[in-house]
């Protein structure tokens, strides 16, 4: 019997975070891992190969649509599939190695197998091979992370109906993808295929894009993959996938309740994920369930047995990987008798498309809901020095800020670069700093960052000095 203070179970973000932060703080900490590279859906299927393969898109759409207009013109380009796809898997190796070795490094002793419950305060892990490890530990971190969803009656063959998964797979560049959900996942392996060259077509059940973030962004960004050649279509109602031969079929019920269908190479389904418990041995524990099948925790993270915690996509909020790295530090943090804080309003979200989305902090719509008031401060990266310098010209930053003090309440980006913008909104919000203070400071010239400025301004009532 192997014995822990504590024993991490999943190894993604949010375990192989606090397995790290637990044994900078002295306790002797397991991480036990089921498959067989650590880094869980983030690094092996998720954050770390979509943006490889975005970075790698987007490099050829540039070559091919702004090249010639910036004075460099190269013939006979061609996409390589397969070396894109490989590069992607030695960036996704690269970052698996690395956390293998923080682990090594900080002394936590590593089980690959299915870690299962045998009561509040000791597991089994079983190997692929069937060897049987038992431990006990004092404490316990479930981070079992989700797997992709599918909607009642359609069944993910993972051959032609396929999940982000697979689509990161592909032995070869499909002719025609169909992705039901217009959500993250949606847009983003939208953007990677149509900009290789294959048709895309996103059927999306919500009235915009992105439906959970502020609603100009997904209008926005609508517009923008439209141009691009992008299929989309809203309000569709998805009833029925099968698959004729080699190729998906589709029906659905449109705006107008007209029945449609549609042949692809391959259906992609990107409505959302599940929690993932399966083999978990729960019903050994005191842990409980809520009924879509979330971990059940209070505001310490801490489930209904005193001994188990749970952190990231397991415990259901946002879907994120630093949603789940916050968590992992709260746990083991507060379990060592600190006093952090978890502030999740103030957790980014974005959106690698181009041009990214990214948000913090209220929408505009959730202000209404809540009755709440607010000045907006609206500014397009069309007036922006560096952005037309780049040819990136599509988006605007949107401040929302209290009317009384100028508090920032929520900030929404569609533009250049939004994804690292959005970190001084963060700031901002998490500091309680004022729309006043936010224009008041110097912003490097040309940058992206200065959309700021002008947002902020316009949102007290202060005239742009770019406009
Ligand atoms: P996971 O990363 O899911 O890890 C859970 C781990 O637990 C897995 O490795 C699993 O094998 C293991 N496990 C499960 N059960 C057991 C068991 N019984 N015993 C042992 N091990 C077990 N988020 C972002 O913030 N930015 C992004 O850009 C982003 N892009 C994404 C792109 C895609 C295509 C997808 C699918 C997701 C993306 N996400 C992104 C979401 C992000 O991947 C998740 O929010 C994050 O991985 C959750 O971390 P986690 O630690 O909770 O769980
Ligand atoms: P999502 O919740 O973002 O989007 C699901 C979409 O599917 C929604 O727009 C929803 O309206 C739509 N939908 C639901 N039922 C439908 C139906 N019957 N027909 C058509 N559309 C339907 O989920 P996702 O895109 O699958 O992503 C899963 C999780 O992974 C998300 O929580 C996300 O946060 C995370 N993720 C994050 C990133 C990132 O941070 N950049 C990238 C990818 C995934």
């Amino acid at each position: 019997m192997e014995k822990f203070d504590l024993v991490v179970i999943g190894s993604g973000p949010g375990g192989y975070v606090a397995a790290i932060r637990a044994a900078q703080l002295g306790y002797k900490t397991a991480i036990i891992e089921k498959y067989e590279t650590l880094g869980g859906t983030c690094t092996n299927v998720g954050c770390i190969p979509t943006k490889a393969l975005l970075d790698s898109t987007h490099h050829y759409v540039d070559v091919l649509t702004k090249f010639k207009k910036q004075g460099i013109e190269i013939q006979g380009v061609h996409l390589n599939f397969k070396q894109m796809y490989q590069r992607k898997q030695e960036v996704v190796q690269k970052t698996t190695q690395g956390l293998t070795f923080l682990m090594q490094k900080n002394g936590i002793t590593t089980f690959f197998g299915t870690a299962s419950f045998t009561s509040n305060t000791s597991i089994t892990v079983t190997t692929s091979a069937g060897e049987v490890t038992s431990i006990t530990a004092a404490k316990f971190i479930i981070a079992t992370g989700s797997k992709p969803a599918t909607l009642p009656g359609i069944h993910l063959d993972k051959k032609r109906i396929i999940s982000s998964t697979e689509a990161l797979a592909l032995a070869e560049q499909p002719t025609s993808l169909l992705i039901i959900g217009g959500g993250v996942i949606g847009v983003e392996m939208a953007s990677i295929f149509n900009r290789m060259g294959t048709k895309v077509t996103i059927l999306e059940y919500a009235s915009t894009l992105l439906p959970a973030m502020d609603k100009e962004l997904g209008k926005t960004l609508h517009n923008i993959l439209k141009k691009d050649n992008i299929d989309i279509r809203l309000e569709q109602r998805v009833y029925h996938v099968d698959t004729i031969g080699n190729q998906a079929l589709v029906k659905f019920r449109d705006k107008e309740e007209q029945e449609q269908q549609l042949e692809a190479d391959y259906v992609l389904m990107a409505v959302g994920r599940r929690p993932f418990t399966t083999g978990l041995g729960l019903e050994h524990t005191d842990v409980t369930l809520d009924a879509k099948g979330f971990i059940l925790t209070n505001a310490q993270l801490q489930t209904a047995a005193p001994t188990i915690y749970a952190i990231g996509d397991v415990i259901g909020g946002a879907m994120l990987a630093h949603k789940a790295e916050e968590e992992a530090v709260f746990v083991v943090e507060t379990l060592n008798g600190q006093k952090p804080h978890m502030q999740y309003n103030h957790i980014p979200s974005v959106v690698y498309t181009w041009p990214e989305v990214a948000s913090v902090g209220a929408t505009e719509q959730e202000l209404i809901d809540k009755n709440i008031p607010y000045n907006v401060g609206k500014f397009p990266f069309s007036a922006n020095a560096r952005a037309r310098a780049s040819m990136d010209t599509a988006g605007f930053a949107k401040v929302l800020v209290d009317p009384k003090y100028g508090e920032v309440l929520g900030v929404h980006l569609i533009g250049a670069r939004a994804a690292d913008l959005i970190a001084q909104a963060v700031v901002a919000l998490e500091y309680e700093v004022t729309a006043q203070d936010m224009y008041s400071i110097s912003y490097a010239h040309p940058t992206f960052s200065e959309v700021f400025k002008d947002a902020y301004r316009l949102a007290v009532g202060q005239p742009s000095l770019t406009i």
